[in-house]
């Protein structure tokens, strides 16, 4: 595996497909399953490791965010990563006048309690799409609005990338694998899972004729009761990301999502209906 620094020294006409997985770093099993199947779909795996500051609001963890290169580096080779592309900010920002910004989608849940989060995303996720130019490119279902921001994006921006959405990759007790999920104590790790059975328990409720909202009022203070600072506990159709009025339609239509914290990790996940 190659690590690139800089843009001058991307591969250039590499023959065959490129499969990408753009990433923060701090690699966990996650990371790992999308740079695998990114590998065995493609002629070349390319994974970008930038943590991007546009993306974090004042007061979030920009600066604390894990970075540990060689670990990652490590990682990435053993996944089947051909090239590991590390950009410098200024690499990836010569200039920083335009910003990518998605309507709609964006409104609510990580766009309503992130401002400007998704604007961070869409515009580095395009800049990395102009600068590896892949074929093909892998996002995890972990975050979800993520996706559906990306796939308007390229949809509305006739981006030629495809895209491919891949199933959370979970710990055995079902938390959502996260580079966040180093913050937590012992205490609020041990609690952690009980996002997951709240989610599972909500779907299981809705998917058999429940009530939309009495099925997100128990997840929420089911988690509450627990300690967890509850920003949104919802059932939400897709591609759209609004709130679910109705029954849900056929599997994959809709989605079941939270975003808590405990203690001072702010945890996100969903599970799809
Ligand atoms: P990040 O480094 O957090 O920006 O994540 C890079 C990519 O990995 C994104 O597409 C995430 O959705 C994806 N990802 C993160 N955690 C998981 C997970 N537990 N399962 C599957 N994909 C994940």
């Amino acid at each position: 595996m190659k690590i690139i620094h800089s843009v001058a020294d991307l591969p250039r006409n590499l023959t065959g497909s490129v499969g990408f997985v753009p990433t923060m770093g701090a690699f966990h099993e996650g990371h790992l399953a999308l740079m695998r199947r990114a590998k065995a779909e493609n002629n070349h795996g390319v994974v970008s490791l930038f943590v991007n500051p546009k993306q974090f609001g004042a007061g979030e963890d920009f600066g604390r965010y894990p970075r540990d290169l060689d670990a990652d580096a490590a990682m990435a080779e053993g996944a089947g990563a051909d090239f590991l592309f590390a950009p410098t900010r200024d690499d990836v920002y010569p200039t920083d006048f335009v910003d990518v910004v998605v309507r709609g989608v964006t409104d609510r849940w990580e766009g309503a309690h992130r401002p400007g989060h998704f604007a961070g995303v869409a515009t580095v996720v395009l800049k990395l799409f102009n600068l590896v130019r892949p074929d093909v490119a892998y996002f995890g279902q972990k975050d979800l609005q993520q996706c559906q921001v990306i796939r308007q994006m390229v949809d509305g921006l006739n981006v030629p990338v495809r895209l491919v959405i891949h199933p959370t990759v979970r710990e055995a007790d079902g938390l959502a694998m996260s580079s966040r999920n180093r913050y937590l104590s012992e205490e609020h790790r041990a609690k952690a899972p009980l996002l997951y059975a709240c989610l599972i328990e909500a779907a299981n409720a809705i998917r058999s004729g429940g009530n939309v909202a009495s099925a997100e009022e128990s997840g929420r203070s089911r988690l509450e009761q627990a300690g967890f600072l509850v920003e949104y506990f919802a059932a939400v159709s897709l591609p759209g990301m609004d709130p679910l009025t109705d029954l849900p339609g056929p599997e994959g239509t809709s989605a079941v999502i939270v975003a808590a914290k405990v203690g001072t990790t702010r945890l996100i996940d969903n599970v799809s209906l």
